[in-house]
């Protein structure tokens, strides 16, 4: 009897292993070995004359589910209640096996029984759907025929090795369909002494092997364009800590990959002002500029943008930068040519400017008419001139942020009034009318930036506008903003072009160059000029009608 209560504790102990089907199979041909033994106990207990207590043990090494509620059955002495337990488990047996039949019919992975001479006992319908076999087909073939001869003795010999293994056997392979395709599988084996040979589920793993392929194809073509790109790129991990560097980064920090890894970005980089990289909330900053190590102890100026990202195995700092070694040296040409402009070009032209006036003036004798004429021209020419040099060292010192301004409180209406006058000497058949709001407007300005907008803006109306044609000048206030327009009944500007005329060398017509000088650099001046006082500038135009240049500029607030 003891025996008998073994194996069925035996059967349900067993229940606890991880694979369904085997147990399945396993606890079947135990529940049936237990019945078979316990009808024996029963018969011959019946023959024997055992007690009751030995009958109330076996009842209580039964599982619970057939003794469930057998109290209730007082019709029925200890051995009725025991017959009824055992027909309970000997209907949960029909019914397990009809389940695991069903499982095993209806499992999409190919399941199959191999023997020791590595044939096939018995498979599923999967291997019609999966692999294009007809089960008959295959049942009493060898595995190789579903394996190329490199797969098939590495194969072979891994279910043969399951075979001698208590532990159940994983492994992958490629087989064979029937159409001639090649799948990428996954065995997992258990040696089942009821079947006489190693019961095996069969993943197809193709899909999944094909994803990981595609990944591992774009990873490698970013890795390509990161490593083609002419940037330095590092990555590093969240703390900071080197996890990759491009071609470039290595080449410009003299490093090689192994040595990077041991490394942290603040090793190498150092922003110009303070270091740390963006934070976490502030998940990027671009292009400023910094100091990068080099592996010789050199330290390069580079622009650096750097940039926080999440990626699947968290969050990292993606540092790009470039060597400004190359623009520095440009910058320091572009310094040079604009001293070699002022000195050695614009004080000659100055020079030549005052001899042309003395010329004028009659200084080496009256000069005839035609002689007047001749220097009236060259004298305009050389103003052109002049002027475009004065522009472009005004450009090169904005961009070189030497562009001071020499602030102090400026009434507007007086910049106003002398700008107009400036220009009507230049034009003094024009009509200039000043439209203001008489309230006094004081802005912290520098006076002769001011007025050179002024200037520049009312000279362009004057240029762009008919002879007869009226100039207006308003300045309102609103709040602690004044704001200024010069208004023409000009050409106007086509609305294309609106956008683009405050960048550098941009003008309406290319013959305006030629037909009313200037090179298209006044309004882009303007621009940082109005800019730099905290203001704004900007433009209306219709074409034919006219156009309405304007800019705010803020007023000092005790006013
Ligand atoms: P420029 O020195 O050539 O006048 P600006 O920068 O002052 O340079 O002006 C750029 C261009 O904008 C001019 O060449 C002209 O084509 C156009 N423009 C400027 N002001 C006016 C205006 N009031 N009416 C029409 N076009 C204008």
């Amino acid at each position: 009897m003891s025996s008998c209560a073994l194996l069925i504790v035996l059967a349900i102990v067993r229940t606890v292993d991880t694979d369904p089907v085997r147990v399945f199979f396993e606890l079947l041909a135990e529940i049936i070995s237990a019945i078979v033994l316990v009808w024996q106990c029963v018969v011959s207990s019946r023959a024997a004359n055992v007690t009751r207590a030995d009958v109330n043990r076996t009842l209580q090494s039964l599982p619970k589910s057939a003794t469930d509620d057998l109290e209730k059955h007082t019709e029925l002495d200890d051995f009725g209640r025991l017959e009824l337990a055992l027909n309970r488990i000997s209907l949960d047996a029909v019914e397990s096996r009809r389940k695991e039949k069903l499982l095993i019919e209806r499992a999409v992975d190919v399941i199959c029984v191999i023997d020791t001479d590595a044939r096939i006992i018995s498979i599923n319908d999967a291997c019609q759907k999966s692999w294009g076999y007809d089960r008959s087909s295959l049942i009493g073939s060898h595995l190789s025929t579903l394996l190329d001869s490199a797969e098939s003795e590495r194969v072979t010999k891994q279910i043969l090795g399951g075979m001698q293994s208590i532990d159940k056997v994983v492994f992958e392979s490629q087989l064979r369909a029937a159409d001639g395709s090649q799948l990428d599988v996954v065995w997992t084996g258990h040696w089942s002494a009821s079947e006489g040979g190693l019961f095996c589920i069969v993943h197809d793993i193709s899909q999944q092997k094909l994803v990981e392929k595609a990944i591992r194809l774009s990873e490698q073509r970013l890795r390509d364009i990161l490593e083609s790109l002419p940037a330095a790129v590092l990555v590093a991990d969240n703390a900071d800590r080197i996890e990759f560097a491009n071609r470039a980064a290595t080449g410009l920090l003299g490093y090689h990959n192994d040595e990077l890894s041991e490394l942290t970005i603040a090793d190498i980089l150092a922003q110009s002002s303070g270091m740390g990289g963006p934070s976490t909330k502030q998940s990027s900053d671009a292009g400023s500029e910094a100091l990068a190590s080099t592996k010789g102890g050199a330290t390069i100026a580079i622009a650096l943008s750097r940039t926080r990202i999440n990626m699947s195995d968290g969050e990292k700092l993606l540092c790009v930068f470039l060597d400004r070694r190359a623009e520095e040296e440009l910058e320091r040409t572009k310094r040079e040519l604009t001293a070699m402009i002022t000195h050695d070009l614009k004080s000659p032209l100055t020079a030549v400017q005052s001899i042309f006036s003395l010329l004028e003036d009659g200084i080496c004798g009256e000069l005839s008419q035609h002689g007047l004429q001749l220097i009236g021209t060259s004298r305009k020419q050389l103003n052109n001139i002049v002027r475009l040099l004065d522009d472009m060292l005004q450009v090169a010192s904005i961009d070189a942020g030497s562009f001071e301004l020499r602030c102090a409180e400026v009434s507007l209406h007086d910049v106003v009034l002398d700008a107009v006058e400036t220009v009507r000497a230049t034009a003094p058949d024009r009509t200039f009318v000043i439209d203001s709001d008489t309230a006094p407007m004081i802005a912290m300005a520098d006076k002769q930036r001011l007025s050179q907008v002024l200037v520049n803006l009312l000279t362009n109306a004057v240029k762009y506008s008919l002879p007869k044609s009226p100039i207006t000048v308003t300045l309102q206030r609103n709040g602690n903003t004044a704001t200024l327009s010069i208004i023409d009944l000009g050409r106007g500007i086509p609305p294309e072009k609106l956008d683009c005329i405050f960048e550098r060398f941009t003008q309406v017509e290319h013959s305006d160059a030629t037909d009313k000088g200037g090179y298209g650099l006044g309004l882009a001046i303007c621009k940082e000029i109005v800019q730099s006082h905290g203001g704004e500038i900007g433009v209306r135009s219709e074409v034919g009608k006219g156009s309405t240049f304007w800019f705010s500029l803020p007023l000092t607030v005790s006013q």
